[in-house]
């Protein structure tokens, strides 16, 4: 076992997904450990989405292993995802619930029992104290992100997953949602995050792999990326000043074409 391996929370080993002729994921391997935030970054289409939905078993893979917790989640499926916490996409939620139904519904999916002083408790943590009787549906998109991911954290899983959180969100709801996903690390978990931000890639990953056509062309700490890829991204920069960013080094490892 490698070093990077041992101790994860999450350790994906040559995943490969096929959706028919769409060979999506080809040999992707990466882990994530305690305290660690990672970046899944990749053009549309890179396999990104297929790589999580693996990862929360809601895929089967062509081959390849994914050990969570250190549970293999095809043979202990159940404890992999006792240890997963995923933010699912507000259309996920019943728009005529009220916020404190809704995360009073999920404690239950979860087996967690909470009472309704808890249920403030949650709420009071994301900033909707006076919320538990509104309707979800009522919810700016934002606010319904924040309820999404206190949902994903209900059962205090070791590993979050969070797929584009920031989308959609302005620059408060982001930066709050970055210091929670700092409150997080400092508690020892392990966070895994699919963004198209660059800027945000660089301000909270500790390390971050770039995805193109379904392979991990590059893994590794992101000023280190920058700093080992400077000349790919010479060509990039010629249109823009100021210093190399990890956006021109994206660009430069998985070219400008747009993908189809
Ligand atoms: P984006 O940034 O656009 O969300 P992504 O990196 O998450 O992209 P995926 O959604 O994993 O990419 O898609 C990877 C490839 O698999 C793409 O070619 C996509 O068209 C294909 N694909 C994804 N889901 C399916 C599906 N259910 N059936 C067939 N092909 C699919």
């Amino acid at each position: 076992m490698d070093n990077l391996i041992q101790g994860a929370i999450l350790a994906v080993e040559d995943l490969n997904i096929r959706y028919g002729n769409i060979q999506a994921v080809r040999g992707v391997s990466f882990s994530v450990h305690p305290g660690e935030i990672f970046g899944l970054l990749g053009p549309n289409g890179a396999g990104k989405t297929s790589t999580l939905s693996a990862i929360e078993g809601l895929l089967k893979p062509e081959s390849g292993k994914i050990r969570v917790s250190g549970y293999d989640i095809r043979e202990k499926p159940l404890h992999a995802r006792a240890n997963i916490g995923v933010q699912l996409q507000s259309t996920s939620f019943q728009p005529e619930l009220h916020v404190g139904e809704i995360i009073r519904l999920y404690a239950g999916i979860y087996n967690v029992s909470m009472s309704n002083e808890q249920i403030g408790e949650v709420l009071a943590s994301i900033n909707l104290a006076d919320s538990s009787t509104k309707k979800f549906g009522q919810l700016s998109g934002g606010q319904q992100q924040r309820v999404s991911l206190a949902i994903a954290l209900i059962h205090t899983p070791r590993l979050v997953l969070l797929d584009e959180p920031t989308s959609g969100l302005d620059p408060q709801s982001r930066r709050k949602l970055w210091e929670r996903m700092e409150k997080l690390r400092e508690k020892g978990r392990g966070i895994i995050l699919t963004t198209h931000s660059m800027e945000e890639a660089e301000s909270v990953c500790d390390r971050i792999a770039i995805i193109d056509q379904g392979k991990i062309i590059v893994t590794g700490i992101p000023q280190e990326i920058i700093d080992n890829n400077r000349n790919n991204a010479e060509v990039i920069r010629a249109s823009r000043k100021g210093k190399i960013t990890l956006e021109d080094v994206f660009i430069g490892l998985t070219g400008d074409a747009v993908r189809a």
